[in-house]
């Protein structure tokens, strides 16, 4: 028996009889991998999926003001349906349920976190991704695509390290170099990198086979450590901690050092750290500089940790999950001087490249520092081979690629300039309009485009203004602003997220409780600015009273 695509679209019975309903299902199941001309099943389902996709997008408000607890509600199912459901009363749920209650990243209000708008063509090349379905893990499942990915990580590796033609000429196809490793994310850019450093700096010598094969304990009584360390500042991201803790170095040994009041590294306890090491017989596997931090978007000052490091013999890795396309921008670049002499980079392609989730990326100095981690197996990932797999933390793997790829190539050096620079315009366009109202408090003159700041309540403006308020005045404004921040996501039309930064008052550190903006979206204007400020204070002004009166 064949079924009819509408049939197909609508069917929601089928026989009772246990080997009819074998066969009908196979037939049915078949008929979803079945490529069709004409009105066929898939593109039915696409103009389905095409229209909430546009009303999802021209959609507002940030999000709806639906209760969590209403959503948990909705997904407490645990067994899965014994028969097929139809497709169109599971669209049909998935818009009612799933896609009227997403967050919308890409509206121009929603300006508090380094998720944002995505350019257009990326919908159409995720479908021809999927349709192509490459696996990034070995040529045997991705031929072009294997070297399309290092032809997009050799022009980004250009951009950091810009290297002579002629090294570009020599590693950019050649398949014992590795510019740098496609990855889901920018933890497992971080983690990779860390791995590599491990691996290298406690490798194989006389005797000993190095971490890999030995471990830990093995490497560090070899080289007589007493432990090994990674040194960065307190404002490291938190996956430094799973790294130190899947390195199984301890994330004790993840050594925070405190910022100053730029939120950069302080550079005279870093050295002191540094030196407290090498006096504790510590290994320092590497020194991490962060290039935007995803706190408040400052920059450590890159040039001065990469002389530490050199001094000192130690692998320096630069995060710039968040910062790194700053290096795209002539007028900002200045703020990352310094990337160039990191032994390793992240960068985050689905952040600000403004690509989708799941692209990570991880840039090396040197281009056979990988083979520190490279692996093998016997039905693939031979040496020599062009396998991608071999040397990365991931195995199967999206193509990816194509979306770097796409981006580098559409919107060109000067298009990712302009977004970076508009980002940082709007920054402090946003900066100046906080710093002129007195309804807030700048907490620190943005870097890039992340900027913190606060709201401060009526009765507490005259003694911020002055500086004299006290510990429990700033207790009771952190408490307003924890408030306010989640009555705006509750309430859904705008939103900025919130974080904490300590600072130094009163003689010891105090935490204050700071809302975020993350100005990404190329859309957002200034009077989406102003629009989420305005709602910030009306929302403010509506729940003072019940507020303060509790
Ligand atoms: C976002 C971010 C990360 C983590 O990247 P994911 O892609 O979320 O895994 C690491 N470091 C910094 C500075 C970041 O901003």
């Amino acid at each position: 028996m064949t079924l009819s695509e509408k049939e197909i679209l609508t069917i929601n019975k089928f026989s009772q009889n246990d080997q009819v309903l074998h066969l009908e299902i196979g037939e049915y199941v078949k008929k979803m991998f079945t490529p069709t001309q004409g009105k066929s099943l898939e593109t039915q389902i696409d103009e389905i999926a095409n229209d909430f996709s546009q009303e999802f997008l021209s959609a507002n408000n940030a999000n709806t003001n639906i209760d969590i607890d209403l959503i948990i509600r909705n997904f407490g199912d645990s067994k899965i349906p014994t028969q097929p459901t139809d497709f169109e009363s599971y669209f049909q749920s998935l818009n009612e349920n799933i896609i009227a209650h997403s967050i919308h990243t890409s509206s121009p209000q929603f300006i508090g976190h380094m998720t944002s708008a995505l350019p257009s063509f990326v919908r159409p090349l995720a479908k021809l991704m999927t349709a192509m379905n490459q696996n990034a893990v070995k040529i045997e499942t991705a031929k072009t695509l294997s070297f399309c990915e290092r032809e997009a990580l050799a022009m980004m590796h250009r951009q950091i390290y810009n290297l002579s033609d002629n090294f570009y000429i020599q590693h950019i196809q050649n398949n014992q170099s590795t510019l740098g490793i496609l990855v889901s994310g920018g933890t497992t850019a971080n983690i990779t990198a860390l791995w590599c450093a491990r691996n290298k700096s406690l490798g194989a010598k006389n005797e000993f086979l190095g971490i890999e094969k030995e471990g830990l304990s093995a490497a560090l009584n070899f080289y007589g450590y007493k432990g090994a360390v990674i040194i960065g500042s307190e404002l490291m991201h938190f996956s430094f901690d799973k790294a130190a803790d899947l390195m199984g170095i301890s994330t004790q040994n993840l050594i925070r050092v405190a910022v100053d009041s730029n939120n950069q590294v302080n550079l005279q306890a870093l050295r002191q750290v540094v030196a407290d090491c090498h006096e504790k017989n510590l290994h320092i596997i590497a020194i991490v500089g962060i290039a935007g931090t995803t706190d408040s978007g400052s920059v450590d000052p890159l040039e001065d940790i990469a002389e530490i490091a050199q001094e000192n013999n130690v692998h320096f890795h630069v995060d710039a999950a968040w910062g790194g396309p700053v290096i795209f921008s002539q007028k900002h670049r200045h703020k990352l001087a310094g990337i160039e002499k990191a032994d390793s980079v992240t960068i985050d392609g689905h952040k600000q490249l403004y690509l989708p989730m799941g692209i990570g990326m991880v840039f090396f100095h040197d281009p056979y520092l990988a083979s520190s981690i490279e692996k093998h197996a016997s039905y693939t990932m031979r040496k020599g081979s062009f396998d991608l797999g071999k040397r990365a933390l991931e195995g199967s793997r999206p193509g990816m690629a194509l979306f770097l790829h796409a981006g580098l190539k559409l919107i060109g050096l000067k298009g990712y300039e302009f977004l970076i620079d508009e980002g940082i315009r709007k920054t402090q366009y946003m900066a100046a309009r906080i710093s002129a109202m007195p309804e807030f408090e700048l907490l620190a003159e943005p870097d890039t485009n992340l900027l913190i700041y606060r709201y401060i309540p009526e009765q507490f403006r005259a003694v911020i203004v002055k500086q004299q308020f006290t510990e429990a005045d700033n207790q009771i404004i952190n408490n307003f602003n924890e408030y306010l921040q989640k009555m705006q996501r509750q309430i859904g039309r705008t939103f900025i997220s919130r974080t904490t930064k300590t600072t130094i008052s009163f003689n010891k550190e105090i935490p204050v409780i700071a809302m975020r903006a993350v100005i990404a979206n190329p859309l957002t204007t200034e009077e989406d600015i102003d629009a989420v400020l305005n709602d910030q204070i009306q929302i403010a002004s509506e729940i003072s009273n019940s507020y303060f009166l509790k």
